[in-house]
């Protein structure tokens, strides 16, 4: 499959990786719009949170937890961050591979 987020599960595309288990990838936005930018994204496929069936939303949890570990490790975890995902169209998702952006290390604009 032609997606630019499973190339860089797979390594063929080179990401500045934060954190990785079985199931979760964490890896530095190219382009940061904060001084800590990075995007969660499950190893497996799915095109956005319309693509996980019921049965398998144990993996939205799973980054979840991811996220918080990596608060915790960014040191912004008291400071606070702001967790988007973007899901199609309206919300202008570009890359068709579900992604959380977690931002901070600045105050955010409201
Ligand atoms: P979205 O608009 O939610 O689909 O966001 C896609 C995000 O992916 C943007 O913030 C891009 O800067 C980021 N991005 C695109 N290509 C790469 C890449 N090769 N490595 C890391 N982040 C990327
Ligand atoms: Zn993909």
């Amino acid at each position: 499959m032609d997606c630019l987020f499973c190339k860089i599960v797979s390594g063929e595309v080179p990401s500045t990786k934060v954190y990785e288990n079985d199931k979760v990838l964490a890896f530095n936005d190219i382009n940061p719009l904060a001084p800590v930018h990075i995007l969660v994204i499950p190893k497996k496929h799915y095109t956005s949170i319309k693509d996980v069936p019921d049965s398998e939303m144990e993996i939205i949890a799973e980054i979840h937890k991811v996220i918080n570990h990596i608060a915790k490790e960014k040191e912004i975890d008291k400071t606070g961050f702001r967790i988007i995902n973007n899901c199609g169209e309206d919300a202008n998702q570009v890359v068709k591979h579900i992604h959380y952006h977690v931002l901070g290390g600045k105050k955010l604009n409201p």
